[in-house]
């Protein structure tokens, strides 16, 4: 049976089971009955399923990960994570995560005042950390957080903003709170993401920088402030060999200081860059996590001793780890486009062109032993047809019923080899992929695979005791010749072939929790879809948080439209059921509505 590679990037955080997905958790409620209660209650439209309990397991494993590696290695230093706010700052994620991370003390990363703001009303006593380019009032607003009582690291991206600190320093009068140094590194990280870290890097301080700041800080007397190095190589590593040179550099970088005086020096800042398998064929990371963790803990041990100063605090900002497998995107297939092509279309003549006397006959006699030979023909067949349409010898009723016929044609060959030959059918992937119509908005939901070609896991949840058997492209509902998720014949999707006017189908994307979210966008102002939180407790199952997709009118005034405005010039010369009307779809929102979708 096909399985979606569910083994490669599932953790085991969903199962497949008497063919439907289910979530392997508590009562592991199927995602198609989470789907049809939510649906009852009349959401329809794509839906955003959040996990909490899959946040609380990564923010467990994490710390785990480095206990483990900090015993094995008898290592002094203690291990700290803040959460890097800008992976997902939306209450509805953020708010559990909070929870679940107070028996870990684990603190909140802040890239921007917006963030730093978030930080500072929903984070009592565990670490800040502020990256990022800041402006003097976002000094200004660290200084005050740390008056009232943050455990808070400025972490500094250039000399510049180290003089806007002592700037602040010496004009308020505030204690300073913690300074960290963001390092340049000659190592750069792997992958899509490798541009935060290297020589030419947007972020970071030289080794020139990091002495002159040193030295400013003596010279203010506020040395004992500088609290913290810090590195952030890129997002998503898949090879952990930059990792370990980036650990060694800066390793050195902090003994260094250390040696030269900085005594409150005590932490080192990996930034973020765990890992997440989003490969639904191969396995793309080439380390385990606890490796990853032991390499840390055993290259600044190393360091430490051969520098002979103390083993450094270690904090972590990893954010996709922690938040892409939290959230599932559950999407309503609305068509499948070859749907028309049925046998009571066909508008066949009393003589028909030979071609399509020929393509009448193969798919009258087609059978399994004939079934890939004949599929071939069709097409062959169908190409030429469409070449006399073209030279006009050909009229319009040929033509439909050419199309017709060869895709029942593909569509019975296909079943006669689903039995024996699926293999085979691979080869002519591309010419017989059915296209799927998906109520949803790729620019909306799954930025990064329109803006990088980032992969997310997809499948069915439903239908797993069927094998798939039509080759498929996925499209959205925007009018973007972008909003498609092409065929791959190096990575096929094959999905069923459904009849959606007797049977419901709905594609899920996994391991969309991470960026997805806040970088989503409103082209064809598609707002987000509607969002729930699923949350075990006792093992009972609750939906909470339910945040319905917005409405029309909503997304208007988002926009800076007078939606009083609009109003009054639609209602102003309608009769009352035309206004009831009018007043009802502004107030729905904007994703498709068919019978069921
Ligand atoms: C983006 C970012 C992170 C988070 O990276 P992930 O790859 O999501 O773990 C951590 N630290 C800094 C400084 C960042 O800019």
């Amino acid at each position: 049976m096909e399985t979606y590679g569910i083994d490669i990037w599932g953790e085991n955080n969903f199962i497949i089971e008497n063919g439907l997905v289910k979530v392997n958790h508590a009562s592991k409620p199927a995602l198609i009955n989470l789907v049809k209660e939510i649906r009852e209650q009349d959401y329809k439209g794509p839906l955003l399923l959040r996990f909490p309990h899959l946040t609380q397991l990564q923010i467990d494993k994490l710390f785990n990960l480095y206990e483990n590696a900090i015993k094995e290695y008898n290592y002094q230093g203690k291990f700290n994570a803040v959460f890097p706010l800008k992976v997902n700052q939306l209450p509805n994620f953020l708010h559990p995560l909070i929870e679940s991370g107070k028996k870990y003390n684990y603190g909140l990363e802040a890239g921007s005042k917006a963030e730093l703001f978030i930080a500072m009303t929903y984070n009592k006593t565990a670490p800040i950390t502020v990256n990022g380019f800041k402006d003097k009032e976002m000094i200004h607003l660290g200084f005050i957080a740390k008056k009232m009582g943050h455990n808070i690291t400025l972490i500094i991206e250039g000399l510049n903003e180290l003089e806007i600190i002592l700037e602040v320093a010496r004009e308020t009068k505030l204690v300073c709170p913690n300074i960290g140094l963001r390092v340049r590194l000659f190592n750069q990280g792997g992958g899509v993401w490798a541009k935060s870290g290297g020589i030419d890097s947007k972020f970071g301080l030289s080794s020139t920088e990091i002495l002159e700041a040193y030295e400013m800080l003596k010279k203010n007397k506020l040395s004992g402030y500088l609290t913290m190095i810090h590195f952030h190589i890129g997002s998503s590593m898949t090879n952990i060999k930059p990792l370990k040179k980036a650990l060694k550099e800066s390793g050195h970088i902090y003994a260094e200081l250390k040696n030269l005086g900085a005594k409150n020096l005590k932490a080192i800042n990996i930034g973020g860059g765990l890992a997440v398998e989003y490969s639904q064929f191969k396995k793309s990371i080439n380390y385990s996590m606890q490796e990853f963790a032991n390499d840390v803990i055993f290259t600044l041990k190393n360091i430490a001793k051969q520098k002979n100063v103390d083993e450094p605090d270690i904090f972590t900002e990893s954010g996709r780890f922690i938040a892409a497998n939290s959230t599932v995107l559950i999407t309503p297939v609305l068509e499948l486009f070859s749907a028309e092509y049925e046998a009571n279309n066909l508008r066949l003549k009393e003589i028909n062109p030979p071609l399509i006397e020929e393509l009448n006959s193969l798919y009258n006699d087609i059978n399994s032993k004939m079934a890939l030979e004949y599929m071939h023909d069709s097409i062959d067949h169908l190409e030429s047809l469409l070449k006399l349409f073209d030279l006009g010898y050909i009229d319009l009723q040929d033509r439909s019923n050419a199309e017709i016929l060869t895709h029942l044609i593909i569509k019975k060959a296909i079943s006669f080899l689903e039995i024996d030959d699926f293999e085979e059918i691979k080869r002519i992937d591309n010419k017989i992929q059915e296209k799927y119509l998906l109520n949803f908005s790729i620019f909306q939901s799954l930025p990064d695979f329109w803006g990088i070609a980032q992969e997310f896991p997809v499948m069915p949840i439903t239908h797993l005791n069927r094998k798939p058997t039509r080759s498929a492209s996925l499209w959205d509902i925007t009018c973007d010749s972008d909003g498609e998720i092409p065929f791959n014949p190096k990575k096929p999707l094959y999905l069923h072939d459904v009849n959606l006017e007797k049977e419901e189908y709905y594609l899920a994307f996994f391991l969309v929790g991470a960026y997805q979210d806040i970088l989503g966008m409103k082209h064809n102002l598609f707002s987000h879809p509607t969002e729930i939180n699923i949350v075990f407790e006792d093992g009972n199952m609750k939906l909470e948080k339910i945040c319905e997709s917005q409405k029309i009118i909503d997304i208007l005034e988002d926009i800076d439209y007078d939606t009083d405005e609009i109003r009054n010039i639609l209602y102003a010369n309608v009769d009352k059921e035309t206004y009831e009307i009018l007043d009802k779809y502004l107030n729905d929102n904007n994703y498709l509505k068919t019978t069921w979708s």
